[in-house]
């Protein structure tokens, strides 16, 4: 049962970005609401299929520029539904992944509103999507592993290094940007060859996608210089090999051997 009853919350995947990777459930439940909590990584095609008079309420966080606290989010949702309305709170991707989605779960339950969740596609099956590869692969890649990269303020990147550092899976590292020389440097201290082919997709589905296509110890020099402001993410191994453009490779090697050379 799927019924849009006022009173409760979804928590919807808004998918990567295009409008047009939207489930219809997706669809429909933000047709349907009457307010919507949105993140920043929220497409604008997206909120156009909101109903006009649809309040539309910008909660995002994106790294340094926190417009509202989670436990505000929290607040506010519970807050809307114990008022009556329909809330959709809005994610980018799908709501399970890395979305915080426990807490909001949480919060509603805890006053009693009822709350679904609506699965949406995630940044890596865009961003595979988008070089044209697959994410796993058969004998080579039989893992798939979703990490986040991101550290807290002040705080240094703790991660299973060892466990991540499986040249039989792929890594898929979501929030990685910044982290790119972290990533590298700890993946190959721990045993991962430097030449594993790495992905950078930024914008996946949107209309300023971009793809690069580099190696494990090279990555750092092309998270710093290939990528704009958009959302990034970082796919590492076997199956992400080759891809659509092998001169993006090329110029990264040479920018590589360029810094080397100044050193
Ligand atoms: N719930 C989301 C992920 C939230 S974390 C999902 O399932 O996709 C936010 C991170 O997701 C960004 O820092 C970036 O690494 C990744 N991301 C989100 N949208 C993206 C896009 N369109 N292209 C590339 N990466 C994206």
């Amino acid at each position: 049962m799927t019924e849009f009853l006022p009173g409760s919350v979804w928590l919807v995947g808004a998918g990567p970005g295009d409008p047009d990777l939207l489930t219809r459930r997706a669809e429909r439940l933000i047709g349907e609401a009457s307010v919507i909590f949105h993140d920043a990584l929220v497409g604008e095609g997206v909120l156009a299929l909101a109903r006009p008079g649809t309040r539309l309420v910008h909660v995002g966080k994106r790294s340094g520029r926190h417009s509202k606290d989670q436990k505000t989010i929290d607040r506010l949702i519970v807050e809307a539904a114990l008022a009556g309305e329909r809330v959709v709170r809005l994610k980018g991707g799908d709501p399970s992944i890395f979305g915080r989605a426990t807490e909001e779960l949480e919060a509603c339950r805890a006053a009693g509103v009822p709350v679904r969740i609506c699965p949406g596609i995630t940044a890596a099956s865009a961003a595979a999507a988008g070089i044209g590869a697959s994410l796993t692969l058969r004998g080579l890649a039989r893992k798939l592993t979703f990490v986040t990269a991101h550290a807290r303020a002040g705080e240094e990147l703790s991660l299973d290094w060892d466990r991540l550092a499986d040249p039989e899976a792929t890594l898929a590292v979501y929030m990685g940007k910044a982290a790119a020389p972290a990533v590298s440097a700890n993946l190959i201290e721990a045993g991962l060859p430097g030449d594993t082919p790495c992905a950078l997709v930024e914008n996946a589905s949107l209309p300023g996608e971009r793809h690069f296509h580099t190696r494990l110890d090279l990555l750092p020099l092309a998270a710093r210089t290939a990528l704009g402001d958009g959302p990034a993410l970082i796919l590492i191994g076997q199956a992400v090999a080759g891809g659509s453009n092998a001169q993006e490779h090329e110029s990264a090697a040479a920018d590589a051997s360029e810094l080397a050379f100044r050193r």
